[in-house]
């Protein structure tokens, strides 16, 4: 066995034992596929407001320009899929990936601690540990590596586990086994693009953000256009609509970390406790919390905006 083998299957044992879903691994260079679609999406305007999607382009196609003597790129994948979910009877909803403690930190963490441990065993390497923070285009990524396919909702789906995951990357200077990518199994379904209630996604895979529920509610700053009203379903942080209703989710099973559990507040709220909501109780509830993104006042406007 050479080193990019040994290397790669300690990378996958480390990355089972964190606690990861699955880990698959690309060789790092131009992603020469997704340059065109990138162009495109942009030229749309289907950011809408989140105008930092136009910075670093050449940055997000190519990690050697992001990370020094970059060589391959882990893919690593972290569920996040409640056994229960929140009520949504005389509630509103929140997406499932917000029910706990912000993942961006506690991901980095587990990320970091894996490659303390890699170097323990592999010797002194470069890297930088990505999880949805840098202009990194982690779907692509992931789907080079064989982890799973990108499914007509945009999301990577897994036949094992659906789509209810984070997705997170090491981008490192060592030379390692590249994994193949998987083959596409959505098949004829259109589950997702029939049920999504905005026409966010405007052709297979491709969802105008400037249209999408997740958008309008979290990264929007303005106040959210007329054209969502009586479409929003309840949502007052996030989406889940179009992964909920793919068949792929059926074989979602728990996640196994504490720390994504909702806590006793948005386990018990109801319409009227939301509406009652002050920046105390909000500062309190979220403070490790995604939901922060929004702040009170993006949360407040949200909710408003459902009672109309
Ligand atoms: S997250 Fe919701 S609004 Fe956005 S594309 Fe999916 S179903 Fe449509
Ligand atoms: S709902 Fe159907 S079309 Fe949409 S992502 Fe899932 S399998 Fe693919």
């Amino acid at each position: 066995m050479n080193y990019a083998e040994k290397y790669s299957q300690l990378v996958k044992t480390k990355a089972k034992k964190f606690g990861f879903q699955s880990c698959g691994i690309s060789k790092a260079g131009f992603l020469e596929e997704d340059a065109k679609p990138l162009e495109n999406w942009l030229n749309n305007n289907y950011h809408g407001e989140m105008a930092y999607m136009e910075n670093y382009f050449d940055k997000r196609l190519d990690p050697t320009l992001l990370v020094e003597g970059c060589k391959s790129v882990i893919s690593l994948s972290y569920n996040y899929f409640p056994k229960d979910k929140i009520s949504s009877i005389d509630n509103f909803k929140i997406s499932k990936y917000a029910y706990g403690q912000d993942y961006h930190e506690i991901i980095k963490e587990t990320l970091n601690e894996m490659v303390a441990e890699l170097k323990e065993e592999i010797g002194d390497f470069h890297c930088r540990v990505f999880v949805d923070s840098a202009p990194v285009l982690e779907r692509s990524w992931a789907k080079k590596s064989g982890i799973g396919w990108v499914g007509k909702n945009a999301n990577l789906i897994t036949k094992q586990s659906g789509s209810f995951y984070f997705l997170a990357e090491i981008m490192i200077d060592l030379e390692l086994q590249e994994d193949s990518p998987t083959t596409d199994h959505c098949g004829t379904c259109t589950k997702c693009i029939e049920a999504c209630p905005t026409d966010a996604i405007v052709s297979e895979k491709i969802i105008d953000g400037s249209k999408c529920i997740s958008y309008a509610t979290i990264e929007l700053k303005n106040e959210i256009p007329e054209t969502f009203k009586n479409k929003m379903e309840d949502w007052m942080f996030g989406c889940d609509i179009c992964q909920d209703v793919c068949p792929w989710n059926r074989f979602s099973a728990p996640h196994h970390q504490e720390k994504f559990k909702p806590n006793h507040f948005l386990e018990n709220a109801k319409k009227e406790d939301w509406k009652e909501l002050s920046q105390e109780i909000f500062s309190e509830i979220f403070r490790k919390s995604p939901v922060k993104r929004t702040k009170f006042a993006g949360l407040k406007r949200n909710i408003e905006f459902l009672g109309k």
